[in-house]
C-alpha cells in the first residue's frame, strides 16, 4: 500500500499501533552525494528483526515506502538503513530532508529471513537501493565465516564516490539494456572463483528490470531457479513497490 489516503493512514497507524513505532534520528551521514545513511532509535525490546526484512516508513500524510536495515538492535532501540536519494519521489525527498532529532512513524520489520544459512558462497546483484541489506547479509557471511562477492550497478557519481560501502563488490555502471555491465562482469569472474560460487546462492535485488536480465544471465550459466533468491525494490515509472 505506497499511497493511502490521510484519514486511512491515520486509522491504520491507530488499529494497528502494536506493529507500528515512534523512531528519532540519531545521526546521519551523506556516504556519497546520493546515499544517506541514517541511524534511528525507538522503542521495540520484543522485535526478532531477520535478515531481509523491511520496515516501511509514512514520508508523507499520504505516501508510504519500503526500507531494509543494514543493523537492527531491538535492546538498545536502535537500527539503521541506507538511502538511496535518487530525487525522483516523496520517499526520497522526505529522507533527504531528514536531520538528527527529526522524529517519523515506521511499521516494524516484517517479511522472511532471506539468508541461506547452508550456503558456503553468498552472491549479490543489485543498486544502490541494496547497500543495506547487503550490509546486514555480509556481516552474517563473515560471521559465519561464509565468502561473499558480487556485483553493484550505480550511477556514475555513486561509483566515483562510494568508497566507503563497506562491502567488497565490483561496482559497474548502470546501463539502458538493464544490467549489461554486471553480465559483462559476471562473464569475466576467474574460473577458479566460479567453480567455487556456481554451487552458492544468490541475491539478487533492486531494479525489477535488471534482476529478470541477471537472472536470465545467472540460468545461461547453469544455476538452478532454486539457488537463486530475487526481490524487487522499484521499477522504472511505478510508485513504491
Ligand atoms: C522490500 C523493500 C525494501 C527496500 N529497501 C530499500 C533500502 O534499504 N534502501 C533504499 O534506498 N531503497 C529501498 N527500497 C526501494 C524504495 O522503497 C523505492 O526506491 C521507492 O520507490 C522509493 O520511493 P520514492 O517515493 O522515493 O519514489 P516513488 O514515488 O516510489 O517513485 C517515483 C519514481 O522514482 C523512480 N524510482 C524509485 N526508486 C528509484 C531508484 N532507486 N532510482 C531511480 N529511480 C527510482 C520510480 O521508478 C518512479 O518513476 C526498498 C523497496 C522494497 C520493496
Amino acid at each position: 500500500m505506497p499511497t493511502a489516503p490521510k484519514f486511512i493512514g491515520d486509522f491504520l497507524e491507530f488499529a494497528f499501533s502494536n506493529r507500528i513505532c515512534k523512531v528519532s534520528v540519531v545521526s546521519t551521514e551523506m556516504i556519497s552525494k546520493k546515499v544517506k545513511a541514517i541511524i534511528f532509535k525507538g522503542t521495540f525490546p520484543n522485535v526478532k528483526f531477520k535478515i531481509g526484512q523491511a520496515i516501511i516508513i509514512r514520508v508523507d500524510n499520504r505516501n508510504y515506502r519500503n526500507y531494509t536495515p543494514s543493523k537492527w538492535d531491538s535492546e538498545l532501540g536502535t537500527f539503521e538503513v541506507i538511502f538511496h536519494i535518487h530525487g525522483n519521489g516523496p520517499g526520497s525527498h522526505f529522507i533527504n530532508n531528514l536531520q538528527t532529532g527529526d522524529q517519523l512513524t515506521i511499521g516494524l520489520p516484517r517479511g522472511f529471513n532471506i539468508y541461506k544459512q547452508e550456503a558456503k558462497h553468498h552472491f549479490f546483484f543489485g543498486d544502490e537501493t541494496c547497500i543495506s541489506v547487503f550490509k546486514s547479509l555480509k556481516d552474517k557471511v563473515n560471521g559465519d565465516e561464509n565468502n561473499y562477492l558480487g556485483i553493484l550497478e550505480m550511477d556514475d557519481i555513486s561509483i566515483q564516490e562510494l568508497k566507503n560501502t563497506g562491502l567488497m563488490l565490483d561496482m559497474v555502471p548502470k546501463s539502458i539494456n538493464k544490467a549489461e555491465y554486471a553480465i559483462d562482469s559476471l562473464r569475466n569472474l576467474d574460473v577458479k572463483i566460479w567453480d567455487l560460487w556456481k554451487n552458492g546462492y544468490f541475491y539478487l535485488m533492486g531494479n525489477a528490470k535488471s534482476i529478470q536480465t541477471f537472472r536470465k544471465a545467472l540460468k545461461e550459466k547453469g544455476i538452478q531457479s532454486n539457488n537463486i533468491y530475487t526481490q524487487p525494490f522499484w521499477a522504472d515509472g511505478k510508485v513504491g513497490l
